[in-house]
């Protein structure tokens, strides 16, 4: 029989309706408050026709706003359908198709996109709240197996996939965070990171489902996430580490109080300067591994570690499990291979995407494409997608390794690093740099600084400077696209 549990905010506004659910710069709603704004704007999505089932497209900055547009069509049984903001039109428009979404709505700044695309039935949210309201059927329960959300991965590693996020996921995606971070009467969780990416929606997730407050940044400003830190009232943070970058240079000699008690680091790899400077400055960073695939972390660092397993992502968990396999096999300790997982917040699979869903998800377990080994303590250390493995002169180079050092030179601001074919060695490593504004640097010292810290098969053969990587709408790197860059006359 399939688990079934009590509508979230209908529970949380009827348990504790006097608490506040979230804050802006502009004001603030209890559960009670935002439970009657949901009501309505679900009656006004109601008069426009969308129904239980559809699938809703939405294209949205963070705000209050965007979360009761979220609620509500949870409360009609729609899927939501979540959009980076960031991808241009064409993409946009193609993941309308790909989905088959039958209503589409977008903050007012995206109109320009909406005049490329007249197939589907949209309307600016903006317009949203002029609608007529008209009585409808809510759901009362949500089933765990019925798919709340899509969001598409950011391509990285090819067209992206739409991914089936059910009720289940997001409950059990929350219940294993607490189980990890606990919770406290105080908390209150800065959303600064994007609602259409997994590690934002997830925050409102668990707010409805802990009774904890957020605060929505409209969009990240390194200064204001401080200040609004350093007022003493957000006990959490979810950042990547291009954020936590900047907010550490903004914060000078600064500390933040000690309510402040979880930094939680995703999206990618940390860095190891940041790191260091986090324990620096006494920054409590819980390093994650994650995916939207996974409805957010799987694998979290607890701080007590971050310095005897510096560069680990950390432990499953608690209803997780993970594993590492090197052709069919379960590896030992130390031996990289194939990072798969699993739990009942990972995705049952792709939207309309059959053969994709059968080659990730084999026996209950996800395959997850990235590269890692565990400790003989059971630590994860991921090492890199399995599509960027170098492979030369039968060597395994991870180009996350290459880059790491790079961007430990005073000079470099990003670095990118891929595989190119060479006669004797078969594929060796390529870099592409950019440069910090004011730094010079040529290209002897920069491999000079390599064959310092790395073994000679990793160093770059070839180094290029470059003005700009090539990155997605999510600013990831597009390793496959970095060979692109390499002017037909110059050498190196
Ligand atoms: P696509 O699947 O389309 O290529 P994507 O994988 O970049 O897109 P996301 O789901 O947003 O889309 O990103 C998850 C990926 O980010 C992970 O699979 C992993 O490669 C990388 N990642 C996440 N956390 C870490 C981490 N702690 N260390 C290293 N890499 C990480
Ligand atoms: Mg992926």
């Amino acid at each position: 029989m399939q688990t079934s549990i009590p509508n979230w905010l209908m529970q949380r506004a009827f348990l504790t309706p006097e608490r506040i659910a979230v804050q802006d710069e502009r004001g603030q709603k209890t559960f009670a408050e935002l439970h009657e704004a949901v009501v309505t704007r679900a009656r006004q999505l109601a008069s426009l026709g969308v129904r239980k089932g559809d699938i809703v497209a939405l294209l949205m900055k963070n705000s209050i706003a965007m979360i009761e547009t979220i609620h509500a069509l949870h409360y009609i049984g729609a899927t939501v359908l979540l959009q980076n903001t960031r991808l241009t039109s064409h993409e946009l428009l193609w993941q309308l198709e790909d989905s088959g979404a039958k209503f589409w709505f977008f903050d007012d700044e995206f109109e320009k996109c909406a005049n490329e695309i007249s197939t589907i039935q949209m309307m600016k949210t903006s317009e949203l709240s002029m609608l007529p309201e008209q009585e409808c059927e809510f759901q009362h329960e949500y089933h765990f197996d019925d798919v709340a959300t899509i969001m598409y991965t950011s391509g990285t590693t090819g067209t992206p996939k739409g991914v089936l996020q059910t009720y289940g996921n997001h409950w059990w995606s929350a219940i294993g965070s607490v189980l990890n971070l606990g919770l406290y009467e105080n908390d209150c969780w800065l959303a600064a990171v994007p609602f259409f990416h997994i590690s934002g929606l997830s925050i409102i997730m668990r707010s409805v489902i802990y009774g904890m407050s957020m605060y929505v940044m409209n969009r990240f400003d390194a200064g204001k996430a401080n200040d609004i830190i350093m007022n003493g009232n957000i006990t959490v943070m979810s950042v990547v580490s291009s954020m936590l970058q900047q907010m550490i240079a903004e914060l000078g000699d600064r500390t933040y109080p000690n309510t402040f008690r979880c930094m939680l680091l995703g999206g990618g790899p940390a860095p190891q300067p940041l790191l260091e400077a986090c324990r620096d400055k006494g920054i409590p960073v819980y390093q994650t591994y994650g995916m939207t695939e996974t409805a957010s972390q799987i694998v979290t660092l607890a701080p007590e570690y971050s310095i005897t397993k510096l560069g680990s992502a950390g432990k499953p968990l608690f209803p997780a499990q993970i594993r590492i396999e090197n052709e069919g096999q379960i590896v030992r300790p130390y031996e990289p291979g194939e990072i798969v997982v699993k739990g009942p917040n990972v995705t049952k699979g792709y939207l309309d995407r059959p053969e994709a869903t059968k080659r990730a998800i084999r026996d209950g377990w996800f395959y997850t494409g990235d590269i890692g080994y565990v400790d003989d303590e059971g630590f994860l250390y991921v090492l890199d997608r399995r599509s960027d493995l170098i492979i030369s002169g039968g060597e395994n180079v991870y180009p996350a390794e290459i880059e790491a050092v790079l961007l430990s030179h005073e000079a470099v601001e990003e670095a990118g690093v891929t595989g190119i074919s060479d006669e004797k060695w078969g594929q060796v490593p390529c870099a592409f740099i950019k440069l910090k504004e004011g730094y010079s640097v040529n290209v002897s010292q920069v491999k000079a600084f390599c064959q310092e810290r790395l073994a000679k098969y990793k160093v770059p053969k070839h180094i290029y400077f470059v003005d700009e990587l090539p990155r997605n709408a999510a600013k990831k790197l597009l390793r496959r696209q970095l060979l692109q860059l390499i002017p037909k006359s110059e050498e190196t």
